[in-house]
């Protein structure tokens, strides 16, 4: 199977996110601007997600102001192919909830790439930023 036909076939079913919900009631309403993430961690799954689809419009639109720039496209177009999305786990979240301004959310996501199975754990930061969450950076 062709990996656009997974994907179009994955748009159907079960969100990638892992929140066990089919992607149209999930992420997609995030994706396509009807709906917003109300905490750091439905951003943080929209944007997993986003990753899975190569959304690089939605990541670059929920990325920081103060941490993206013309650049942050271009790496994204030149990386988000290269990586099939396999899994992820929340591992904790603290504060991000939707009455918060600050958010960190901590996860495992587990990806193919270069034919080898990889794994990110990372502690990520999410702000608001004109009353919406956006992801700022990684720590650890
Ligand atoms: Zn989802």
């Amino acid at each position: 199977m062709e990996e656009d036909d997974y994907l179009k076939i994955r748009s159907r079913t079960d969100c990638p996110c892992g929140t066990g919900k089919i992607y149209h009631e999930c992420c997609r309403p995030l994706h396509i601007g009807k709906a917003h993430a109300q905490t750091a961690e439905e951003l943080m799954r929209s944007r997993y997600s986003a990753y899975f689809f190569r959304l690089v419009d939605y990541i670059y639109s929920t990325t920081h102001p103060d941490v993206r720039g013309p650049e942050t496209i271009v790496d994204l177009d030149n990386t988000v192919n290269d990586t099939m999305w396999r899994n992820l786990q929340i591992v904790n979240s603290s504060k991000g909830t939707a009455e918060d301004k600050k958010g960190k959310v901590e996860f495992i996501a587990q990806y193919h790439h270069d034919g080898k199975f990889q794994e990110i754990h990372e502690k990520s930061r999410f702000r608001k930023h004109k009353g919406k969450w956006k992801y700022l950076d990684a720590r650890g």
